[in-house]
């Protein structure tokens, strides 16, 4: 692991061609402010890359007749501490109540080839760089809420 100031916002500039490529495949427009500018956060750049690329991937996964993937960046003030917020969003079905509370844990997929192992590894992964990851579902579609200390 090679942790340095990275900005997430180059992060996510790389994994567009792929997320872009997968989402024309599934009829799924994507939204995002390719201007966007954060402050750096002290993190692994290619562990980050595979925690936002699992996320798209599981929100184009999600909206098997098309809809929109739509990726935020924001910064937070708590006090004299900020943090980078980073929502990926989608209008798929969202998540079953029932599913909520279980969907980082290790194997758990509704998925028919699905190893159940995105969220727990990107789960991991941010809680190594201080991180935290979240995920709401109300009236449409899913929100996945990543912040990170900066
Ligand atoms: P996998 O993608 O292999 O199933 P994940 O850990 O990435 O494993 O996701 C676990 C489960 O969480 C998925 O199978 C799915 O049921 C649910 N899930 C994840 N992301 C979404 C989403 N954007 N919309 C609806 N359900 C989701
Ligand atoms: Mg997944």
């Amino acid at each position: 692991m090679t942790t340095s100031w990275i900005g997430v916002e180059s992060v996510l500039r790389d994994i567009m061609p792929v997320v872009s490529s997968e989402a024309l495949l599934h009829n799924v427009t994507v939204n995002w402010d390719d201007q966007m500018e954060l402050p750096r956060v002290l993190a692994d750049g290619e562990m980050l890359k595979q925690v936002f690329l699992n996320l798209c991937k599981n929100g184009i996964e999600a909206m098997t007749e098309g809809g929109t993937l739509t990726v935020r960046g924001s910064v937070l003030q708590l006090g004299k501490s900020s943090r980078i917020v980073i929502e990926i969003q989608d209008t798929g079905p969202g998540i079953p109540l029932d599913l909520i509370n279980k969907i980082f844990d290790p194997f758990v997929t509704t998925k028919q080839n699905g190893t159940g192992l995105g969220l727990s590894v990107c789960q991991r992964i941010l809680h190594d760089f201080g991180g935290t990851i979240s995920a709401t579902s109300r009236d449409k579609g899913a929100l996945f809420t990543v912040m990170l200390p900066c």
